[in-house]
């Protein structure tokens, strides 16, 4: 790892998924581990058409996320993550729905599928901040109703079967076209949409998934550098890399005068 991070980069994106949050203790939702969602699986309740059958039950669900996002701290890579942006201007993109990454520091996130913490109207989507978190848990509770025209006030998350926000896809893709070093943090690099952002990377760009469990090797893929850690404990040392490369780059430069 140290070797292909042993030159200056100047145009990091790091794109971050559920391993991110993980190390804070968001659990990513597969497998029902709450007792009181036991009986329904995320597809069940993260779609248009959940909304339309049973408001208060989607509601219910995403406000006791909110809940869990409240009672978390970013970890240190999510710190680590922010250093790399001040110092390096790096370009951060998340498939997340938290805060943690703001919290840790971080500004502008590229929220590829929205947040728990932007709703809107489903009606006429005026954007609306949401109080603070409900502490208890609660299986539904009726969603709030929008000032302007009455509408019913929904989650601001992507669900399945609806389209990521153009602009936001945009601004993230001209991030990795231009990149020179990309980091794929806590989600795969070989399973879409992360695999398709990673086809967007220039051939000379250095590319790193930080994974506890890497990706299946595939010869399309030979250019990920796979790092087994978590996002925890490897973005703190990729950081460090970073910092020490970017003083002794500079030696180099005025050894050349
Ligand atoms: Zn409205």
């Amino acid at each position: 790892m140290v070797r292909a991070l042993s030159r200056r980069f100047e145009r990091i994106v790091v794109f971050s998924g559920a391993g991110m949050s993980a190390d804070s203790g968001i659990p990513t939702f597969r497998g029902g581990s709450n007792g009181l969602w036991q009986a329904f699986n995320p597809e069940e309740l993260a779609t248009p058409s959940a909304w339309r059958r049973n408001r208060d039950l989607v509601w219910g669900w995403y406000e006791w996320r909110r809940g869990l996002v409240a009672a978390a701290e970013p970890n240190p890579g999510h710190l680590a993550v922010a250093s790399m942006q001040r110092q390096f201007g790096a370009t951060i993109i998340t498939q997340n729905v938290d805060d943690l990454h703001e919290r840790g520091g971080a500004r502008d996130v590229l929220h590829l599928h929205g947040s728990l913490f932007a709703a809107r109207c489903d009606t006429c989507s005026r954007a609306y901040s949401l109080g603070e978190a409900p502490q208890e848990a609660q299986r539904e509770r009726e969603p709030p109703r929008c000032d302007r025209c009455g509408g019913h006030i929904r989650p601001g998350v992507v669900w399945f079967g609806e389209g990521l926000d153009d602009g936001t896809v945009t601004l993230a893709s001209r991030a990795i076209a231009a990149c020179d070093l990309l980091l794929i943090v806590g989600t795969s690099g070989v399973v879409y949409p992360a695999a398709g952002m990673v086809g967007l990377a220039p051939r000379d760009a250095v590319i790193i998934e930080v994974n506890p469990q890497p990706s299946m090797s595939s010869p399309a893929t030979d250019r990920i550098h796979k790092w087994p850690t978590t996002a925890a404990l490897g973005l703190p040392q990729i950081l460090q890399q970073l910092c020490r490369d970017s003083t002794s780059g500079g030696d180099e430069r005025s050894d050349l005068k």
